[in-house]
């Protein structure tokens, strides 16, 4: 009888399957309690949070979050620089029209369609806005290329509003850490608006997503050196770094 030699394989530890972007696995739901600890503990290791994109004023973050679909903010940075140089306000850059911006923008993903869109929604701010970013959501929302997570992060950054920007990243991190758990995006955002204390609001959205770009990464998280590690509810984190 031929033996089987499968047998005297050492065994390789099974590895967590962390999830996908469009289902990330998905914990037990915090306590309310739980829930402000676990942000509390991001607030307190970056008490003055930041977004990574470049801008001026309104217009040009709005500018930038449009150009930041599916394109990193290092990417868009690389491309805004020349672009608000060419057009820094509604006029010029509806003046500069989808032929003159697509140039600038090459290099990131999609930018036929957003050099489109930002020449569009250029010359909605001027036609019917007075060539100023408004402060509403459902302005800002009718406006070309502008969806429900880009009027958030404007309201947000821009007009101090407490508002969520739900991301790919915060989707994932509310999901597998059981901050909130939702199958939708709507449905994250929701609960993390009602569950932030209402004085970590306003920043929550940075702490967010930063936590969940560098710290809880989508291939797998780096519970290792996470400072909310112990209010987190997911099982299977991963508490040394790969050798
Ligand atoms: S402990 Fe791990 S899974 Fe939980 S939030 Fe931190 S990095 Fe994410």
């Amino acid at each position: 009888m031929t033996p089987d030699m499968t047998e005297r394989l050492p065994l390789r530890p099974k590895r967590p399957d962390h999830g996908t972007v469009a289902a990330p696995r998905r914990a037990r739901m915090m306590p309310a309690a739980q829930a402000e600890a676990f942000i509390r503990a991001l607030a307190t290791a970056n008490p003055a949070p930041e977004t990574e994109l470049s801008y001026a004023d309104p217009f040009t973050l709005l500018v930038a979050v449009v150009l930041s679909a599916q394109a990193t903010d290092a990417a868009v940075n690389r491309c805004t620089p020349g672009l608000f140089a060419a057009a820094p306000n509604p006029a010029a850059m509806a003046a500069l029209g989808a032929e003159g911006i697509g140039p600038h923008i090459r290099s990131i993903g999609l930018w036929q369609g957003k050099a489109r869109n930002v020449a569009a929604l250029a010359r909605d701010l001027v036609d019917k806005h007075g060539g100023q970013v408004p402060d509403d959501r459902d302005a800002l929302e009718a406006l070309p290329g502008v969806g429900r997570k880009t009027a958030n992060v404007v309201l947000n950054i821009a007009f101090g509003q407490h508002t969520m920007a739900v991301d790919t990243h915060i989707f994932r991190l509310g999901n597998r850490c059981g901050l909130a758990p939702g199958r939708t995006v709507r449905e994250v955002e929701e609960r993390l608006v009602k569950r932030c204390p209402p004085d970590l609001l306003r920043d929550a959205h940075h702490w967010l997503i930063l936590h969940g770009r560098y710290i809880c990464k989508a291939r797998a998280p780096e519970c290792w050196r996470c400072v909310a590690r112990i209010h987190c509810n997911y099982r299977d984190k991963v508490l040394a770094p790969p050798v």
